[in-house]
């Protein structure tokens, strides 16, 4: 498939989760219907949120909480520079302007202190981002989103199962968006999901999921349904399939499992790298449970190769990486912008500069692991030797 002999990421898809999908094609229920509405209780119990909507999407899951609380045109949100484009897209598409935070060293969490120099009068919310499945310093973030009436959406596409000091990402704030993309810790193709204590939120979010219609089509054509429905306001066509959330439904009671088995292969590449000098492991606090849908090392500036060059040599020996994340305002689009040039985010961009994800999937075998740690260790130690 991918041509390498450990590739980034293979997803767990197992003969269950195949009949499940099957089930739904036989049923007829092809778009949203009983199992969308399913995986919203399972999701809702999983993470202990008061309400979750399934969407197609986290980028939607985002979109819609930001839409739903009528930000817009003149507010300002603050995010991250070190994450993936969607984060800071659904600001863009709102009409809001995206404000960026630097991150701190160590998690590669976005720094409270940067958070709190970027609020200005305008500012309407924070989407801090989980990265790598751990967790921010939420505390820090609802004190100061406490003092400017600010509201909070986590971006949780890397941290379905993530524990804060014990609870559960979902019930953290005001909402988080989880992502089912192909290569996140559970999937359903595509998909996603936003998690709520506040009704009135996730009400609002499963019109604008539909349309802006006032009953959604499992209503209108149930037996006891009718053909009447009314639009409301404007919204868009995000609803998740019912194929899709069987899968998501399979995929979840499997997530623990995956949990673990991420947890074993991050824990053996810290055994396996920790006396590897010029590279620097993850920084993870304790107190939380990791998600660890990444592994991110850095190459640090005293390594006699760089990381473009480990990574090319990772890949001639069959192991494929990837890079989480390209700081946003390295960009064109959102060089564009004009808000920002290199310099603003130091943090980020010294972080990128050495960053490489190594592989990481639930079935990843130790022996790949230790593949994977020796290969690196021969790539640093042979430039070493020059
Ligand atoms: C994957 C990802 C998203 C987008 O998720 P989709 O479900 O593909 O929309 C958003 N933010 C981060 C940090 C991601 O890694």
């Amino acid at each position: 498939m991918s041509g390498f002999r450990i590739p980034f990421f293979r997803p767990s898809i197992d003969e269950d989760d195949i009949a499940a999908v099957a089930d739904t094609l036989r049923s007829g229920w092809l778009t949203s219907a009983g199992n969308v509405q399913a995986l919203e209780r399972e999701l809702a119990d999983y993470t202990g949120a008061g309400f979750v909507n399934a969407v197609n999407s986290c980028t939607a899951a985002m979109h819609l909480c930001l839409r739903a609380w009528d930000i817009g045109p003149g507010d300002e949100v603050i995010t991250t520079p070190w994450t993936f484009s969607a984060t800071a897209t659904v600001i863009v598409h709102t009409g809001a302007t995206p404000v960026l935070a630097d991150i701190r060293e160590g998690d590669f969490n976005i720094d409270p202190e940067q958070v709190e120099r970027a609020v200005t009068p305008r500012t309407k919310a924070i989407i801090p981002v989980h990265y790598a499945g751990e967790p921010c310093d939420m505390d820090a973030l609802q004190d100061i989103a406490e003092r400017h009436n600010l509201k909070i959406l986590e971006d949780a596409a890397h941290a379905i199962g993530t524990m804060y000091r014990g609870r559960m990402v979902g019930q953290l704030s005001d909402a988080a968006a989880f992502s089912f993309y192909a290569t996140k810790n559970m999937t359903t193709g595509e998909g996603g999901a936003l998690a709520t204590d506040d009704e009135a939120l996730s009400d609002r979010v499963r019109r604008l999921t539909l349309h802006g219609m006032n009953r959604d089509a499992w209503n209108r054509y149930d037996p006891g349904g009718s053909w009447r429905y009314d639009i409301i306001e404007f919204g868009f066509k995000d609803n998740l399939t019912d194929p899709a959330a069987a899968l998501g439904r399979r995929q979840l009671t499997k997530l623990e499992r995956f949990t673990e088995e991420r947890t074993r292969v991050a824990q053996r590449y810290f055994a396996n790298l920790a006396g590897e000098e010029h590279v620097r492991l993850p920084a993870f606090d304790e107190r939380n449970r990791q998600a660890w849908h990444l592994f991110e090392i850095r190459i640090l500036p005293s390594s006699p190769v760089g990381r473009d060059d480990v990574i090319r040599q990772l890949a001639a020996r069959g192991i494929q990486t990837s890079v989480h994340f390209i700081p946003l305002h390295y960009h064109t689009a959102y060089k564009n912008l004009g808000y920002w040039k290199q310099g603003d985010f130091p943090v980020a961009e010294a972080a990128f500069e050495g960053a490489i994800s190594l592989p990481l999937f639930p079935d990843m075998t130790n022996a790949e692991v230790d593949d994977v740690c020796q290969a690196l260790h021969d790539i640093l130690a042979g430039a070493a030797a020059k």
